[in-house]
């Protein structure tokens, strides 16, 4: 957002080069600059009360660079209460011409730059406390400064209450549900494949792709929890689900190879079944395969989706003090 003839003329000007703009004072007037697309825009702060001087003094710093608008190809300005932007096309040395004679006006218009509180107008001892509203900078005397910070705290503070209040994460919930219904689809899908006509692995392929980008999209809309909770709990329910699956699977694969009655499926005694007959190849070979393809859509779609979730953590509040 600062381009390097920009940083050059700031630093030659004693300002403060941060990474997305300059600032300091110049002329006994805060400033600010910073690059937009082939554009250089600056801000010099100023206090102004409510009075009909201060209007008159508006009025008459707009007429003052409304003259100078083709000279230093000024494409836009705004006069403010506490303070004017100017935003000039492209080139640093227009922008270089035109700053001191900006701040000439300001003067001649009797504006009062660094020396005086740009909020309340009291005089400032000693080194102005810098707040920044977005990239524009603002001198404030010592209790203005904590005013805002308490005002910030209290801002940041609400908003998180808020926050707390209106979205109740139900994360864990979104994944259950997800993993009942993608669970009883997993066991219909193994259903298919023993007393069916045998394949279905392109079926459980877009199944264990489909399930976690549902199971993100609910969890979201349940306000879950972000970041490391979130992929921790989509893999496992995306895991359990392929568990469960596999379970029934083979479960329908003994019954089918035994000619054994379903009502086997629902005495606890043989709920034990599929494990105890592990060993006998009961894990039929395409049911495995299924659960290997499985997991692996399950893992791809898991990357695809959940990859930008790392980034989206906590936004850093717009006011801040240098
Ligand atoms: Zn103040």
């Amino acid at each position: 957002m600062i381009g390097k003839a920009l940083q050059q003329y700031a630093t030659d000007l004693g300002l403060t080069v941060s990474e997305k703009c300059a600032y300091g004072v110049f002329n006994g007037f805060l400033v600010t600059m910073y690059d937009t697309v082939s554009k250089k825009t600056v801000f010099v702060n100023y206090y102004l009360d409510d009075s009909q001087e201060s209007a008159v003094r508006k009025f008459n710093l707009s007429e003052s660079i409304k003259k100078s608008i083709d000279e230093y190809q000024i494409e836009d300005y705004q006069v403010e209460d506490n303070g004017v932007t100017v935003i000039i096309k492209d080139s640093i040395v227009k922008l270089s011409e035109y700053l001191p004679i900006l701040i000439d006006s300001l003067t001649e218009v009797g504006m009062t730059g660094i020396s005086v509180c740009s909020e309340c107008g009291s005089e400032i001892t000693g080194e102005a406390k810098k707040a920044a509203v977005s990239l524009k900078r603002y001198g404030l005397c010592n209790s203005c400064a904590l005013e805002l910070i308490q005002k910030m705290n209290k801002l940041e503070s609400d908003a998180v209450a808020e926050d707390e209040n209106s979205k109740k994460p139900h994360g864990f919930l979104a994944a259950l549900i997800c993993f009942l219904v993608g669970s009883a689809a997993w066991i219909v899908t193994y259903a298919l494949e023993v007393f069916g006509d045998g394949n279905n692995i392109i079926l459980a392929f877009l199944l264990s792709f489909i399930f976690p980008i549902i199971t993100i999209k609910l969890y979201d809309m349940m306000h879950g929890s972000k970041g490391k909770k979130k992929i921790a709990t989509v893999c496992v329910s995306m895991f359990l689900m392929i568990v469960v699956g596999m379970y029934f699977g083979s479960f329908f694969e003994y019954l089918n190879s035994n000619g054994a009655s379903f009502k086997l499926m629902l005495d606890p005694i043989n709920w034990s079944l599929p494990f105890e007959s592990a060993e006998t190849s009961l894990f039929s070979i395409p049911i495995v395969k299924e659960a290997l393809v499985s997991v692996l859509a399950g893992a791809i779609s898991i990357l695809l989706f959940i990859s930008n979730l790392f980034k989206s953590k906590n936004v850093s509040s717009k006011i801040e003090l240098d």
